[in-house]
C-alpha cells in the first residue's frame, strides 16, 4: 500500500479555513455563522408527542437521513419500531468525511439537540438502550456528549433509558452503520453484508434504528416545532470551506443555488474553478458551469452527484485539482479495511492511476469494479471525485 499523509493533509487542511480538523482541540463556537434554528437547543427540550405523532411529524417534514445517504428518516423509524423485542438506538457521531465538520459542531456546542433526538427516536421505536458513538479522532466532542449526558440524565429527561457514550475506533470506516456496529460490539469494523438492514437487524442482531447526529438534531426540533415550521425553512447544515473568507458551518434553505452558498462564506463563485461536493466519497463540480445547481436532495445524481452530507470545499483557480485527486486517492486506499477485493485491491490501483494521471477510457473499468463489486460505501464512492475531475476537467488523453 502506498500512503501520501502530505496530500491527504492538504485536503483535509482545506476543509477547516487551512488548519487540519484533526489538530484543532475543539472548533471554535463562532464556526457556525449564521442564524441557525440547529444551533441552539430549544429550551425545555422537547416533549415526546408519542409514536404515532413523532413519526408522522417527522414524514411530514420531509427529514431524511443527514448522514448523507437521504434515506427517508420515518420508513426506518417505522422499520425498527414495528420490529418486536429488544432493540437499540445508535447515533452516528462518526463523522469522518474530509471536508465534513457539521456533525463535529453539533457534539461540541449543542449535544442537548441531538440527544433529545436520539432519546425521542428511542421512545418512537420502543428502544430503551442509546448509543452515542462518536469518532475516536473527536476527543473534545466524546468529553461534551458525556458530559451532555451526564446532565440530561441528572435533569430526568432520560427516564426509562440506559444511555451510553462510545469512543470510536478510528478508522474511516467506522462511519459506516454495519462497521460501526461492528465496532460497538468490540469486534474490527468490518462492513456487513446488507440487507439485512440494521432496522432488520442490527447491534447484537436485534432491530437498531442507526442515525446520523444531524438528522437526530433534526429530529428533536421538529419535535419542538412541528414538521409545518419545518417545512417553511428546510434547514441543513452544510460544513463549507477551502477557498473562502469565512469557512465555517452554515444552515442553509436546502435549494440555495451552489453559488450563493459560496457566496455566504464570503467566497468569490467567479474567481473558483470547482467545488468538491460531500467530501473525498464526493465529486468536483466546475465552475460557473455549477453555479446555479440547487443544494437539495433532488439534485441530479450522476457520477453521485449530490448533496450528501452537505460539504462544500471550494478551490481557487491556481489550486493543482489532480494533486487533491491523488491525495483523495490515498485516503480511500489507506482507509480501506481490506475486507472485499474490489476496494482493498481496487483502491491502491486508483491512487497508483491517479499519481501516474492517467485519465483515459480504461479507468473506466476499475470505476465499475469498485462502484458496483464493494461491499459498502467505502469502495463504492471511492473513484467518485476522480471519475469527476475527468469528466468535467480532464478530458481524455488518447
Ligand atoms: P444506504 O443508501 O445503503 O443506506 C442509507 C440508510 O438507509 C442506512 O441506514 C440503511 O440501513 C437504511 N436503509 C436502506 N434501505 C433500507 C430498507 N429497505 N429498510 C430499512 N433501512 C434501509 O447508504 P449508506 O451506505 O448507509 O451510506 C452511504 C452514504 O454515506 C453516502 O451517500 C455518503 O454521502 C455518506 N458518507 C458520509 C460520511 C460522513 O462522514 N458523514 C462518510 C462517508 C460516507
Amino acid at each position: 500500500r502506498v500512503f501520501a499523509p502530505v496530500q491527504v493533509a492538504d485536503l483535509r487542511a482545506l476543509a477547516v479555513g487551512k488548519l487540519p480538523p484533526n489538530e484543532l482541540e475543539t472548533l471554535p463556537a463562532e464556526l457556525a455563522r449564521n442564524d441557525g434554528v440547529l444551533f441552539e437547543a430549544p429550551d425545555p427540550l422537547p416533549e415526546f408527542p408519542g409514536a404515532d405523532a413523532l413519526i408522522a411529524a417527522v414524514r411530514d417534514a420531509g427529514l431524511r437521513g443527514l448522514g448523507g445517504a437521504l434515506f427517508p428518516t420515518w420508513r426506518k423509524l417505522e422499520a425498527v419500531r414495528s420490529a418486536a423485542g429488544a432493540k437499540y438506538v445508535v447515533v452516528n457521531g462518526d463523522e469522518s468525511e474530509p471536508g465534513n465538520f457539521k456533525d463535529r459542531w453539533l457534539m461540541e456546542h449543542n449535544p442537548r439537540l441531538v440527544w433529545a433526538g436520539a432519546a425521542l427516536a428511542a421512545r418512537a421505536v420502543g428502544a430503551r438502550t442509546v448509543y452515542f458513538y462518536v469518532r475516536g479522532e473527536y476527543p473534545a466532542a466524546l468529553e461534551r456528549v458525556e458530559a451532555a449526558r451526564t446532565a440530561l440524565e441528572g435533569e430526568g429527561y432520560f427516564e426509562g433509558l440506559a444511555t451510553h457514550t462510545f469512543r470510536g475506533g478510528g478508522l474511516y470506516v467506522c462511519g459506516e452503520e454495519s462497521a460501526l456496529l461492528e465496532s460497538l460490539e468490540g469486534r474490527r469494523a468490518e462492513p456487513r453484508l446488507k440487507p439485512p438492514y440494521p432496522a432488520e437487524s442490527g447491534l447484537f442482531g436485534r432491530p437498531t434504528l442507526v442515525n446520523n447526529v444531524e438528522t437526530l438534531a433534526h429530529l428533536a426540533w421538529i419535535a419542538a416545532h412541528g414538521a409545518e415550521a419545518y417545512r417553511e425553512r428546510r434547514p441543513k447544515l452544510f460544513s463549507i470551506s477551502g477557498d473562502v473568507d469565512r469557512p465555517g458551518v452554515y444552515e442553509l434553505a436546502l435549494g440555495t443555488p451552489l453559488a450563493e452558498a459560496l457566496e455566504a462564506a464570503g467566497g468569490r463563485p467567479d474567481e473558483l474553478q470547482a467545488v468538491l461536493m460531500g467530501g473525498a466519497a464526493g465529486t468536483f463540480l466546475r465552475l460557473p458551469d455549477a453555479a446555479e445547481l440547487p443544494l437539495d436532495f433532488e439534485a441530479p445524481k450522476l457520477s453521485g452527484d449530490a448533496v450528501g452530507p452537505g460539504a462544500l470545499v471550494a478551490f481557487g483557480a491556481d489550486r493543482d485539482l489532480w494533486a487533491v485527486a491523488e491525495g483523495i486517492a490515498a485516503f480511500f486506499a489507506h482507509e480501506s479495511c481490506g475486507k472485499c477485493f474490489p476496494c482493498s485491491l481496487g483502491t491502491p490501483h486508483l491512487h497508483a492511476a491517479v499519481a501516474r494521471r492517467e485519465r483515459g477510457p480504461q479507468l473506466e473499468e476499475l470505476f465499475l469494479a469498485l462502484e458496483q463489486g464493494s461491499l459498502c460505501g467505502l469502495g463504492q464512492a471511492a473513484p467518485w471525485a476522480v471519475r469527476s475531475l475527468i469528466r468535467r476537467f480532464g478530458g481524455v488523453r488518447t
